[in-house]
């Protein structure tokens, strides 16, 4: 397992290994589970870490990674 360096000290260490598969492609917090390993209560915590720092989309929609359709996460982040 590859874990990325975090370079954004402002957000846990972890949130890298989160962040990383919701970059433009919506994923529901089952494959987050799947992918992370984290219980669902981490990955809350954690996305809610993140959606302070990042700009976290929350919407019901199709999972990019198993197809299933409801609530999907994805991240938008600004080309600054
Ligand atoms: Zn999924």
């Amino acid at each position: 397992m590859i874990v990325p360096r975090a370079r954004e000290t402002t957000i846990p260490a972890n949130a890298a290994i989160i962040t990383a598969p919701l970059l433009y492609r919506p994923t529901c917090s089952d494959c987050i589970h799947a992918r992370t390993d984290l219980s669902p209560k981490e990955i809350d915590n954690y996305l809610t870490a993140i959606a302070t720092r990042l700009e976290l989309h929350r919407v019901i929609g199709r999972c990019r990674v198993c197809g299933n359709t409801g609530p999907v996460f994805s991240l938008h982040l600004d080309a600054a």
